[in-house]
């Protein structure tokens, strides 16, 4: 568990940075759902998702540790986050993308002053060339997810969640590598114990949940899930405990779920979503999680599609 200290920090740390994001409702989706549904809408954060919460955690903290180089592996959100905090702080940054990393993703790590290195597929592949470079040039990695000062970052979304959302009795959070999702179920637990935290995870990338079964980290293979940010490989070590020990429950949704939560909330919340943001909807709309008639978040994780990307989704 990450203290409420360090989550309480971290929100003073980055609040000149980050937006404090709305809450959305939807007539529409409190129908579908079954559900009062608030969508916390980090798809209109800076850099278009929540990861510049973490990632200004960590960069900001690094900067004044004299730190003047900042590497990270990502496959688009947490490279521009970087990028971004980066660029704003002086600093440089050195982004290590996957191959297949959407062109609309790579070109605002660029707009933001990062340099953009390609490599393999998965974060199996990525994260080591990263550290390699990392350690090259004199400069601090920073871990997409599984960092203490990332999760904290991450679990300013659960704190203003509580905040914005009184009364509220269940969040549903995607998860990829499990630091959104830990650092709410953290903020959340501490602030209150009673709201249940229900992860949501690709079928395509259900890592968490084969983990969650076996009782220990499990390793998937490539996956090309619509869903881009959840394409991780296998759990973090620090965020998988924090999930094993404090997640009420974890669900997976279909390609076809996904990719209809996009159109849902495009076309009732006029909202531009990105897959891997829906996921939560997606899981809500499921009805796999048994929660009928209570006060719900949604976390809209991100926004970051191409038009082209989103043209596909909208035609599926
Ligand atoms: C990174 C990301 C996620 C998953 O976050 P993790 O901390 O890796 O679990 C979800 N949605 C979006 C839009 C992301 O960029």
């Amino acid at each position: 568990m990450i203290g409420m200290d360090k989550i309480r920090e971290a929100a003073e740390e980055i609040g000149g940075i980050v937006h404090r994001t709305p809450v959305l409702t939807s007539m529409r989706l409190n129908e579908l759902a079954g559900n009062e549904v608030y969508l916390k809408g980090e798809h209109l954060q800076k850099t278009g998702s929540f990861k510049i919460r973490g990632a200004s955690n960590k960069v900001l903290k690094a900067v004044r540790g004299g730190a003047s180089h900042v590497v990270a592996a990502s496959s688009g959100n947490h490279g521009q986050a970087v990028a971004y905090i980066a660029g704003k702080s002086g600093i440089q940054a050195t982004i290590v993308v996957p191959e297949d990393a959407s062109p609309v993703k790579i070109s605002a790590i660029e707009a933001y002053g990062g340099r953009v290195v390609r490599c393999g597929l998965t974060s199996a592949e990525r994260i080591p060339e990263a550290l390699r470079i990392a350690k090259e040039s004199g400069g601090v990695f920073v871990p997409p997810y599984d960092d203490p000062d990332i999760i904290a970052g991450q679990g300013t979304t659960g704190m203003e969640i509580i905040s914005q959302v009184p009364g509220c009795e269940a969040i549903f959070v995607p998860v990829g590598g499990g630091g959104l999702a830990a650092g709410v179920v953290c903020a959340v637990k501490q602030l209150n114990p009673d709201i249940l935290v229900i992860g949501v995870e690709p079928e395509m990338a259900d890592d968490t949940r084969r983990s969650l079964e076996a009782g220990e980290r499990i390793a998937i293979g490539p996956t090309g899930t619509i869903a881009d940010g959840l394409r991780t490989s296998i759990p973090g070590e620090l965020t998988f405990p924090i999930l094993q020990d404090h997640l009420d429950l974890l669900i997976t949704v279909s390609e076809k779920e996904i990719a209809a939560a996009c159109t849902f909330l495009f076309q009732a919340s006029k909202q531009v979503v990105e897959p891997s943001g829906a996921v939560s909807v997606a899981g809500l709309l499921s009805g796999k999680s048994g929660i009928a008639g209570r006060k719900t978040a949604a976390v809209l994780s991100g926004g970051n599609v191409s038009p082209q990307g989103f043209t596909e989704i909208l035609k599926a």
